[in-house]
Formats: C-alpha cells, sequence, structure tokens
C-alpha cells in the first residue's frame, strides 16, 4: 500500500474481510436482512481451485433457508456413503441411510462451483465483492473500526470506517494477526497428496471409496461430471527426504499398491497438490466490533469435511444477531452469543477430525491392526452409522448450554393423567425425548390453512425472522385455545416484526374457537406433534432465525415467552420495564392467566 497518497474515505455498516465461502455467506445474511455491508478481496477473481468437495446435509439445509439449494442440487453429486476396503477385501459401508434428514447424503461440488453459486446470490441481493482489495490493517475506535484498503493501484488505497468488521481471511487471516489473537495448535507430521483426474473403473459413482494400507490410505471421491474423482493419499517421506510430488504416476502406483488395482487408468488432471495440514484454533472469536470466523477462527484436517461447512454455519449463526444489533432491535451483549455458541463447536470439529486422522494416517503397526479387524464390527452397528453420520453431518451441533437457550416445563405436564382426553403413557414417556431448547428444529411436513397446500417448516422458516410455533396438543378445550390464541395475538402485536407465528393443529381442520387470524399449519397425521412431543400436551416452540430452538415451553406460557423476547430483541427501554406496551402487556397477560388457571 502506497502511503504518500491521501487516501480515500468512505463509510459501512460492515466491512467483510475475504470472499471465500464464508465472507460469500456472511454477505448474503447481512444483505438479506437489509443491512448494508462492503466485501473486500485481495485476488482480482473467485479461486478456481477444488478444495472442500463434501457439503454436509446441515449446510444443505442453510442453503434451503438462503433460497439457493437448488441451484446446488442441480449441480452437485449426491454421496450416499463409502465403501472401505483393504486391498481386494471389502471391510465394511457407510449409509447415510441412517440419517433421518431432508438431505440423507454429502453433496460433492468442487468449492470452487460453492463460491460461483454463492457469489450469484450476493449479486441476487444486491452485493458485490471488490475484486483486488487487500486489507492491509485497521484501528478500533469506540464506536467505529477505521480499515486501511489497498488496490492494485496507488490511488485505490481507501481508508473505510465501518460499524463492525468480519474477518473471513483464512487461515493466514490479518485480521487475527492485527487482533494479536493467539491460533494454537500444532501442526500433522504426514503430507497429504491430491489429484482430480479421470478413472475409467464403473465402482458406483454415489459413493467414495477406500483402501487402507499399512502405507497410508487412498481415498476416491466422486466429482460430479462424467468420470471425474478426487484421489487422496497420505505419504510417510523416508527420513531426510521430501516427499515425492504428486503426478499421475504416483497415483497410479498407489492405486496398484494400496487397492491392488493395476487396470484403471488415471488421466486428465485437472488439479494436483501436495499439502500439510494443522489444526488450530483461537482463543476468542470477538474482540470489541470485529469478529472471526472460517479459516481465520479454525483449521484442521480435511479428513471428515468439516472445515468449510463449520465456517459457513458460523456466518449463518453471526448473520441474523448481527443485523438485529445494527438495527438496534437487539442489545449488542446478544453478539456475545456468537462466540459463546460456535467456538465449542469448532472445538468439538478439531478434537472429531484429529481422532479420525490419527486412525486413517496411523503407522502405528498395533493400531493398525486393530483398527482393521474392529472396525467393519463396530461399523455393522446402525447406531454408530446413525451417531457417526449426525456428527458428520453436522446435524448434532447443538447450542443447549448456550445463554440464548431456554425452556419451561410445568411439573403438571409431567404427570400422567392430567389431560385426560388422549393422554397415553407413550405421551408421557416422550416428553422426555423432545427437542430441547438450542437444538435445530427438525423437519416435518404439514398442510397449509384454508389453502390445504403442501408444505413444511422448513419451508415456513424461510426468509423469516423467528418463528413461533404453538401446537395445540390434545387439550381441544375453550380454555386451552383461548389461552393459544392470546399468546398469539399478542406476540404478532408486540414483535410481529420479527416474530412470525404459527398455530399447528393436530388435525384436518381449524377448530371453531381458535379466534387466529394469521398462519394456521394442518398437522394432519399428528407428525409433527411427535416430532415436537406435543401430542401429551400443548406445546411452544420458538425458532431462532438460524432454526435452532430458542425457547420452548410445555404448556403455552406466554408470559416466559414474553421475558424471553423481551431479554433478546428489546431495546433497553422494554427490558428495564419502562416500555408501556412491555408493561400493559406483562399486566394484562397475569391478569387472565390469573382466572384461567
Ligand atoms: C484439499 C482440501 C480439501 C478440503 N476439503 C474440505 C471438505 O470436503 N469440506 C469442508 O468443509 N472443508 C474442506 N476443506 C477446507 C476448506 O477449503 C476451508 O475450510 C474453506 O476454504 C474456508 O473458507 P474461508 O472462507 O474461511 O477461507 P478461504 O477459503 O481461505 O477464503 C479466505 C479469502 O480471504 C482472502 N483474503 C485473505 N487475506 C485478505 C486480506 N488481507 N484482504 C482481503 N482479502 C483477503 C483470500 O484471498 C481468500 O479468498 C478442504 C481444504 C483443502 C485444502
Amino acid at each position: 500500500m502506497n502511503t504518500t497518497m491521501t487516501p480515500s474515505k468512505s463509510e459501512t455498516d460492515v466491512l467483510v474481510v475475504g470472499a471465500g465461502p464464508v465472507g460469500l455467506t456472511m454477505a448474503c445474511e447481512l444483505l438479506r436482512r437489509g443491512i448494508g455491508c462492503r466485501v473486500i478481496e485481495k485476488s482480482d477473481a473467485l479461486s478456481q481451485t477444488s478444495k472442500a468437495l463434501g457439503i454436509q446435509s446441515r449446510t444443505l439445509e442453510v442453503f434451503e433457508n438462503m433460497g439457493v439449494i437448488e441451484q446446488f442440487l442441480a449441480r452437485g453429486l449426491k454421496v450416499l456413503g463409502a465403501n472401505v476396503h483393504e486391498g481386494e477385501t471389502f471391510l465394511f459401508q457407510t449409509d447415510a441411510r441412517y440419517l433421518k434428514a431432508p438431505y440423507p447424503y454429502i453433496l460433492s461440488l468442487p468449492q470452487s462451483d460453492t463460491e460461483l453459486l454463492l457469489l450469484g446470490l450476493l449479486h441476487e441481493l444486491g452485493g458485490e465483492v471488490e475484486w483486488s482489495r487487500e486489507l492491509a490493517g485497521f484501528g478500533q475506535e469506540r464506536d467505529r473500526i477505521v480499515a486501511f484498503v489497498g488496490g492494485d493501484r496507488a490511488d485505490e488505497t481507501e481508508e473505510i470506517a465501518a460499524k463492525w468488521l468480519v474477518g473471513c481471511d483464512g487461515a493466514h487471516s490479518r485480521v487475527r494477526h492485527t487482533l494479536g489473537v493467539p491460533f494454537e495448535g500444532s501442526a500433522y507430521e504426514e503430507e497429504f497428496l491430491l489429484a482430480d483426474v479421470d478413472l475409467d473403473w464403473d465402482r458406483s459413482r454415489d459413493r467414495a471409496h477406500a483402501w487402507l494400507h499399512e502405507d497410508g490410505i487412498l481415498l476416491c471421491l466422486p466429482l460430479p461430471g462424467g468420470r471425474r474423482w478426487r484421489l487422496v493419499s497420505d505419504i510417510a517421506p523416508a527420513e531426510g527426504e521430501e516427499a515425492p510430488r504428486a503426478s499421475v504416476e504416483l497415483f497410479q502406483e498407489l492405486m496398484a499398491e494400496r487397492a491392488k488395482d493395476a487396470k484403471t487408468n488415471i488421466s486428465n488432471p485437472t488439479w494436483m497438490s501436495n499439502f500439510k495440514i494443522s489444526r488450530r484454533m483461537v482463543t476468542g472469536y470477538r474482540r470489541g466490533r470485529v469478529f472471526l470466523m472460517g479459516d481465520a477462527a479454525h483449521i484442521h484436517s480435511p479428513v471428515g469435511g468439516q472445515g468449510m461447512n463449520t465456517g459457513i454455519q458460523d456466518a449463518y449463526n453471526l448473520g441474523w444477531k448481527l443485523a438485529l444489533v445494527i438495527k438496534g432491535k437487539a442489545p449488542d451483549e446478544l453478539l456475545d452469543t456468537y462466540e459463546e455458541e460456535r467456538l465449542p463447536v469448532a472445538r468439538e470439529v478439531l478434537k472429531g477430525t484429529n481422532a479420525s486422522t490419527n486412525l486413517v494416517v496411523s503407522r502405528n503397526p498395533a493400531l493398525r491392526f486393530v483398527r482393521d479387524r474392529t472396525l467393519s464390527h463396530v461399523m455393522g452397528s446402525g447406531l454408530v452409522q446413525e451417531t457417526l453420520l449426525k456428527r458428520v453431518s453436522q446435524l448434532d451441533v447443538n447450542y443447549r448450554k448456550s445463554s440464548l437457550s431456554e425452556s419451561y416445563t410445568s411439573p403438571q405436564t409431567l404427570l400422567p393423567g392430567r389431560r385426560q382426553d388422549g393422554f397415553r403413557i407413550k405421551d408421557w414417556l416422550n416428553l422426555r425425548s423432545e427437542p430441547k431448547a438450542g437444538d435445530r428444529a427438525p423437519q416435518g411436513r404439514c398442510l397449509r390453512y384454508p389453502s390445504r397446500e403442501e408444505t413444511s417448516l422448513f419451508q415456513e422458516f424461510e426468509g423469516a425472522n423467528f418463528t413461533l410455533l404453538l401446537f395445540d396438543g390434545p387439550a381441544r378445550t375453550e380454555e386451552g385455545y383461548a389461552n393459544l390464541t392470546r399468546v398469539a395475538q399478542n406476540i404478532e402485536e408486540l414483535w410481529g416484526e420479527d416474530v412470525k407465528t404459527y398455530v399447528v393443529i393436530a388435525g384436518d381442520d381449524k377448530p371453531e374457537n381458535l379466534d387466529w387470524d394469521g398462519p394456521v399449519l394442518l398437522d394432519v397425521e399428528r407428525e409433527l406433534h411427535e416430532t415436537y412431543n406435543a401430542t401429551g400436551a400443548e406445546a411452544l416452540y420458538l425458532v431462532r432465525p438460524d432454526g435452532y430452538i430458542g425457547f420452548r415451553s410445555q404448556p403455552i406460557r406466554g408470559d416466559r415467552l414474553l421475558r424471553y423476547l423481551g431479554d433478546l430483541l428489546s431495546t433497553a427501554s422494554v427490558r428495564s420495564g419502562t416500555s408501556e406496551a412491555g408493561e400493559r402487556y406483562a399486566k394484562s397477560y397475569a391478569d387472565k392467566t390469573s382466572t384461567t388457571r
């Protein structure tokens, strides 16, 4: 950056540094909530390398919510599991059918395509990437960041004043260095080889194929398009020697040695690389007005395909929170929950990928022996497969310990016999396995009332901020519906702009005594009620904009919901009880509930 020129000055709400998959997701999440942001990227165009191939099930749900899932599914290849061998012997397979989810597979798509699709969405939302613009450094003031940005030409230097800065600038993050945040961890000894090639074999393209061998692994992952595959191997060079460079000839040798396959022809390499890997993560995700996410905050082994997925979900977590704070609808402290929720997730990802990498690349003959003999037995268990797949797909990520997760269950709700009308012991047992506050809100199908058009919860969550689901359960009483209607109407009146309220009916028609003109969903087969454990008693779920349950109560407790929303969403005046609306509502609710409960 040429410091002799006077830089131009400008302002923005949020400066996003880096246009990798994480920076692009972050910018889209802000723009679709009407928040202005600028995205600077030091490269002059999108990256052309295929790096991250595996888009996990949870990330596909995120893309559905962002409205781009069709484009991803049209380009990607569904991978339903992996076949694992030792030489010519088949050991076991992983099977995505154990994953009970809307997208029960990994979508194989080169990272360059993922970035292209996210860039397309960014353009649709009215945003753009400023290419060849590099962050040189920044300073933090009380109420803003001043960033120094350089361009190709000396006269392109600029001082950007931003309310917030998000560092999505990858493993060597300038943002992280400027903040002085430690990036703790270590490097693996092994070196990895990679090649994107054509293979002239006829193995199934909806599966990955792997061979375990005493010298290392050979992994073949299908890529979209014809006969395209990604080959990956680890290699331990002899002492004092350098690892050989990835080449078609080398992979041909590895295929013969490790897969005992001397026939398959490897050709047409489009990307070949040697790479070493590290596991590191930051000690904090937020410093004042600056956030870190994606590879800038955590890097680890690509085994299990977690890196890009974890980063995209970092952005998905912060996006709605930052938008609410910028709009003045939530207090600044909401932003602290970004680190509170996402840092432990990264810690778990590092732990998990480290364990699986050590297992895969271990040079310890005893460990290898045990691994090769026991894995096929262990993986024969459906429960093991389900647990493992839930972990890899990131569907088991939850924020149960977050300060944003709250639930209330009346002890009475747990007592069999409280509800005379249709209560079964099964319902009572089910209450123990209800989705908890902090869990991902499960998907389910239902009908819209009155059109009876088929829909799903995820479809209804789309574009919404918060979603309130009020399940009527078996309580088809006048009193029950009066309470439910009052909660729905009051939330609509106070928070209608940010919370979309649905009454979910266990049946095929809207009950006459439900005095609610807002959206109603018909749960004809009662599947949603089962999934949300509302078959035994009415239940309330508040789903956050990122699809996680923020608050739940059973039975429906409007006063507790109001307090929760007041803390989370309100301006300081509502929280301190000085808002007239808030006080009026709280009082009227207390009066009414005291007469009906
Ligand atoms: C071989 C390989 C295979 C992988 N496979 C998978 C997989 O299957 N699944 C998975 O989830 N992950 C995988 N990963 C990891 C994945 O590629 C990364 O986690 C992902 O790229 C991180 O995205 P990001 O946006 O955080 O960072 P990056 O993709 O690194 O993007 C950062 C951007 O910031 C820009 N930048 C840097 N500094 C500045 C600056 N000062 N000013 C402006 N711009 C700047 C960079 O040019 C870059 O474009 C793989 C990685 C590798 C290498």
